[in-house]
């Protein structure tokens, strides 16, 4: 229903919050309250939405991604998802913050500088987790209703856990990619936060289109199919008959994967867990223990693939194709050489963050490095796929049935969707000196969440209760496409 008080609030809660949040990165308050007055029509008509600084807004707005190399870029164009949103009614209040490039799990590592999460202890400050954490913190705040982030690696499922939002990364494919700035192409997916699942829900059933701006947008035809897989469940008992007394979920299978029942696990996390777990089952699910045996390698596997490919897509950052050229004295220096000059324009452009990930995914595909890293990790990547297709009943419907699915047979032992924790623990301290903490510490908050972007499943985190104040997130995912049994599942968690 339209309201334009809650375009009016979020404004009003970005006035209030942001100076301490530090949640948005470029604020277009005179653009939204210039459509406060604009007949609009729509499911979304009025909806404040908040857009990640690495998703083309158009509207004489930067498309930045934090980068000092994008810090005056305006997009010619609009991304497909924001356009569908303002179609829908939405009006964009806000461009988040975020790790540059996406690149980081913290919010601390762009131009913006970090951004906080809005639970708060004392006076302790925490991260409100990157690399979308300034959409989750906007969303967390009350300045939008809903936010855009994306998710590489769990950019939009670890900052929604810290947040104590919703957070969702749709089946690779089904929300266009077209103006999101490429970070690793084969794991990108534009995600969605909200504060509740049916928000979540609403937005995604209008981004969730073919669009012919990306080539790897699912076809209507591959809609189409994977529609019919999920229709008929003829393996799950119970729902195919209309009983009404029966509980929402009755035979719906969820699985524990038994690789993230680690000893590390915080007594909270574990809990929650715990508690997620008897939730579905109050609502009628199966609760059974399943095995993905490659999980422990998914996160080297992450780590070499999506800096191979974000080498080769930071590439154009060169002063010439696109970002802000190197200052004049550097240029001068370097006139006679045009190599230097892009090395001078890339040093002072990309933060150190972006420039040791640049480095790393040039050695990994070195003709020396590439067999003993970046091939290693392409098998990984599949293996973990052939292992999802292995628990889930739903079969994948980018693959031969009965070959690397489940038999027609097995398929009453699949499950339907995991159920396991977003990450271990809750939001840390934002660090904010020179002491910044270690990178690979910070690569393992990722451990949970990349799994999903390598078998190109969707995912999401929902909160789940809090630990000394902070709030925790579970995470579900379920079989390629099957997006749909997902939210619903997800609505009976929290
Ligand atoms: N933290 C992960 C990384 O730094 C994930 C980032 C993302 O999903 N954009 O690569």
């Amino acid at each position: 229903p339209y309201s334009s008080t809650t375009l009016k609030s979020a404004l009003g809660e970005i006035d209030r919050q942001n100076p301490q949040l530090n949640a948005l990165a470029g604020c277009v308050p005179s653009a939204a309250s210039d459509t406060l007055d604009r007949p609009r029509h729509g499911p979304l008509q009025g909806w404040p939405v908040v857009v990640k600084s690495n998703i083309a807004t158009g509207d004489a707005t930067t498309t930045t991604c934090a980068s000092q190399a994008l810090a005056k870029y305006v997009s010619p164009f609009t991304a497909t998802a924001v356009e569908l949103l303002r179609q829908a009614g939405a009006v964009v209040a806000g461009t988040a913050n975020m790790d540059e490039f996406g690149m980081g799990s913290k919010n601390q590592s762009g131009i913006y500088g970090p951004a906080y999460n809005p639970h708060q202890i004392a006076a302790s400050r925490y991260s409100p987790g990157g690399s979308s954490g300034g959409s989750a913190a906007a969303v967390a705040s009350g300045m939008c209703r809903i936010a855009l982030g994306s998710d590489t690696g769990g950019s939009v499922r670890l900052p929604a856990a810290w947040c104590g939002v919703v957070g969702f990364k749709p089946t690779y494919g089904r929300i266009s990619r077209y103006g999101l700035v490429s970070y690793a192409s084969s794991l990108d997916a534009i995600g969605i936060l909200a504060s509740t699942v049916q928000d979540v829900q609403t937005a995604y059933s209008i981004m969730a289109v073919p669009d012919s701006n990306d080539m790897t947008c699912m076809s209507q035809s591959l809609r189409d199919r994977i529609d019919g897989l999920t229709r008929s469940r003829p393996w799950i008992k119970g729902q195919n008959n209309n009983n009404a007394s029966q509980l929402p979920l009755t035979g719906i299978r969820i699985g524990i994967p038994q690789e993230f029942w680690v000893e590390e696990l915080s007594e909270s996390t574990l809990d929650a867990w715990k508690r997620g777990a008897q939730q579905l089952e109050a609502a009628g699910c199966e609760i059974v223990k399943v095995t993905l045996p490659h999980i422990p390698s998914s996160l080297p596997a992450y780590y070499t693939l999506a800096l191979a490919e974000a080498s080769s897509n930071l590439a154009r950052y060169d002063g010439v194709r696109f970002g802000t050229r190197s200052s004049a004295r550097a240029q001068t220096a370097a006139l006679a050489n045009a190599s230097l000059k892009y090395a001078a324009t890339r040093s002072e452009g990309l933060g150190p963050e972006v420039q040791r990930r640049i480095l790393l995914g040039t050695y990994v595909m070195s003709a020396s490095a590439c067999q003993h890293y970046y091939l290693p990790s392409q098998r990984i990547r599949r293996l973990i796929q052939r292992e999802f297709n292995q628990i889930f009943a739903l079969p994948n419907a980018l693959c031969n049935p009965g070959i690397t699915t489940l038999s027609d047979q097995q398929r009453p032992h699949g499950v339907d969707a995991i159920l396991f924790p977003t990450s271990n623990g809750t939001a840390p301290p934002q660090l904010d000196g020179a002491d910044k903490g270690s990178q690979v510490s910070s690569y393992v908050n990722d451990v949970m969440t990349v799994p999903a972007n390598l078998a190109g499943i969707p995912a999401l985190s929902v909160p789940s209760g809090r630990s000394h104040g902070m709030p925790i997130g579970l995470q579900l995912a379920a079989q390629y496409g099957d997006d749909n049994l997902l939210l619903q599942i997800a609505s009976f968690l929290g």
